[in-house]
């Protein structure tokens, strides 16, 4: 079987998560062919081998490097047919979830998105999705023709036992109506770490009492180099920026830890954090639903847990 596999660049790294894919579509069997867009180095991109890709596809044109979502998709048709690729496999995430399905359209293919587990391939090809916010899951059987699958961040565990992937140069033959829209510059609002992509979170709640008490969620965050978030009222009553609100109404993260201080642990809130691989929870009520949630919990006053953590991190 022939594996197409779309793996995003971030400062001339492959994205975690698409290495996540990588590794999703090598634990499916057969050639793995990964393509890559824009800037990164051969170096960077071979890395793609160790996750379990025999190869690496790189389109370098410079109408690829910034994120024109009906370009990737058209030079993945591309790829699709040249590589003869039967599963396309990608991770879910804002530039995956548009740019699968376009492609979807382009070359008729079935899709699945937010996959948690390997195909089950012993009566076709049926494939287990989480839908309702994490809440049920649905399996899906994409047996007929071509399919693409978008994996769910952290439903895969990244192969680092591979060789370094040969990479060679893929040319498209780019029609001008794939940049109808065009990306003119691109620039980070602010130099923190952006929370949609952050491996590792500190959030805070209402327990937190007021923005003046944020100075300790700020200095563990800076101690683990982590992204700070927080619940929806602690953003309604402008305590803390609108773009760190996580939850249902806010940012969906999938960090490999999130910690939660002085978050009670809402539904609301728990549909932005389920796809978080670890959960550490710090709530003074034993009773909080967070804790029914959490891989880890302290029982315990923030105010004198979070200091105390942060002092031992900083003692490692
Ligand atoms: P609280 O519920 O007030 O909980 C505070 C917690 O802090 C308590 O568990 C308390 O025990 C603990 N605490 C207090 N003092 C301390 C201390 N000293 N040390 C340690 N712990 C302490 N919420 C979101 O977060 N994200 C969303 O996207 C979202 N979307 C929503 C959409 C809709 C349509 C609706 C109706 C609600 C939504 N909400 C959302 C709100 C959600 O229902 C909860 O009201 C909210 O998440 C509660 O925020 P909180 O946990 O910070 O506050």
């Amino acid at each position: 079987m022939s594996i197409l596999v779309f793996i995003e660049i971030s400062e001339g790294e492959i994205k975690k998560s698409s290495l996540e894919a990588v590794s999703y579509a090598a634990g499916i069997g057969g050639e793995v062919t990964a393509i890559a867009f824009g800037e990164a180095s051969q170096e960077a991109l071979a890395a793609a081998g160790k996750a379990g890709a025999n190869k690496v596809l790189h389109v370098a044109d410079e109408k690829y490097k910034q994120g024109n979502i009906q370009a990737y998709a058209s030079a993945l048709a591309a790829a699709v047919d040249t590589t003869g690729a039967e599963t396309i496999v990608l991770a879910k995430s804002s530039l995956g979830d548009p740019v699968s399905a376009r492609l979807a359209i382009k070359i008729g293919a079935s899709l699945a998105s937010n996959v948690t587990e390997l195909p089950d391939t012993s009566n076709g090809f049926t494939v287990k999705r989480s839908i309702y916010t994490g809440k049920a899951f649905a399996n899906v059987d994409l047996t007929e023709g071509k399919r693409i699958i978008g994996i769910k961040k952290n439903a895969a565990i990244i192969k680092e036992d591979g060789a370094d992937a040969a990479v060679e140069a893929f040319a498209v033959n780019a029609e001008d109506a794939d940049f109808k829209v065009k990306v003119t510059s691109q620039e980070k609002a602010t130099g923190e770490i952006l929370l949609p992509e952050a491996d590792l979170v500190v959030s805070g709640g209402r327990g937190l009492k007021g923005p003046e008490n944020w100075g300790m969620i700020e200095d563990l965050a800076k101690t683990l180099g982590a992204a700070t978030g927080c619940s929806k009222p602690v953003s309604d009553m402008d305590w803390r920026p609108h773009h760190e609100h996580v939850g249902q109404t806010g940012i969906k993260v999938a960090p490999s830890l999130y910690i939660a201080v002085g978050i009670s642990g809402a539904i609301q809130h728990l549909a932005g954090v389920n796809s978080s691989k670890y959960i550490v929870v710090i709530n003074k009520d034993p009773e909080a639903p967070f804790f029914k949630a959490a891989d880890y919990g302290i029982v315990g006053d923030a105010f004198e847990v979070v200091p105390k953590l942060t002092e031992a991190i900083k003692a490692l």
